[in-house]
């Protein structure tokens, strides 16, 4: 497994590889890698001739008071896994290699506006820049995304359509600690009492989908969701809503493909879940 930390060494290798007819596949990612990123690269590894995995805490996604800082991180643990899960190359550039004194930024309108990107408002900017910036790098014939962060998921697809990326998006489903937590690097975050409290957000989640499952309208959902949040004494909500899947935008009756999003803090950490209903679910 190869390690590149700029720009222009990640090229040439790639160059030489899509001069042997490989296909490449790209896993973006931040680092501190857990079985969630793993099954990302494991599905990229099944699909593709070389396997890139991004490691980088990218700071343009991080808002002014967020924990851009604190950001959990370990290289040579990640390298392990990513050398376990058959990758071929990490990108592990600096944020001066990535940015330098750029001021070219990729602004999505419309979707960006509600779930995360009400408390986040600068959020989804910083992601597309990357992700834009890590299919110029790297020209992936396909790019793998987790379900996990579903506003994102929409996000990218709509941008791969909106500036004609030639990359294939391919969605991955969430995956959980054995409990339901869905696994997450900020999950390291939480103490004993929160860790147990932050259960409430797969709890919601599995309320929700028998819920939906009856043909109920969106409000009832929520309300059935919400309850178990406010329950727990240590969770605040951010956002809990539900949305057309492919738009973002609010519906009230659950009549099309839906995404049932939610953040909610717990103590001071914030912890995003979801389901999709009335759509295939991700590639398994
Ligand atoms: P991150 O390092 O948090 O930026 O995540 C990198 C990629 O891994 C994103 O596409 C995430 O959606 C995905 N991911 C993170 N956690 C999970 C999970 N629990 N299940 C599936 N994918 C995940």
């Amino acid at each position: 497994m190869k390690i590149t930390t700029t720009v222009s060494e990640t090229r040439s290798l790639i160059r030489q590889w899509k001069k042997e007819g490989m296909t490449i596949g790209l896993v973006p990612t931040m680092g501190f890698l857990h079985e969630g990123h793993a099954s990302l690269i494991k599905k990229c590894r099944e699909e593709n001739d070389k396997v890139v995995v991004s490691v980088f805490v990218n700071p343009t996604q991080f808002g002014e008071n967020e924990d851009l800082e604190a950001y959990p991180r370990d290289f040579h643990r990640d390298m392990a896994l990513c050398e376990e899960m058959g990758a071929d190359l990490v990108f592990h550039p600096e944020p001066e290699e990535m940015y330098q004194d750029a001021c070219t930024f990729i602004n999505i309108t419309d979707l960006s506006d509600n779930l995360c990107g009400k408390t986040r408002p600068t959020h989804f900017k910083g992601v597309c820049t990357v992700v834009g910036k890590l299919f110029n790098i790297v020209t992936p014939d396909n790019a793998y995304f987790g379900q996990k962060d579903a506003q994102q998921l929409a996000i990218i697809k709509k941008m791969v359509m909106d500036l004609n990326f030639d990359v294939r998006i391919v969605g991955c489903p969430i995956i959980r600690e054995e409990d339901g937590l869905a696994k997450s690097s900020r999950n390291t975050y939480l103490n004993e009492r929160e860790r147990t409290a932050a259960l409430c957000l797969s709890k919601a989640v599995k309320r929700g989908q028998e819920v939906i499952a009856k043909g109920c309208n969106s409000n009832d959902v929520l309300q059935e969701m919400n309850e178990i949040i406010e329950k727990e004494p240590l969770a605040k909500v951010d956002y809990i809503s539900i949305v057309d899947a492919l738009t973002l935008q609010p519906v009230e009756y659950v009549e099309r493909p839906v995404l049932a999003a939610m953040a909610v803090y717990i103590g001071r950490t914030r912890l995003i879940d979801n389901f999709i209903y009335g759509e295939e679910p991700a590639d398994q």
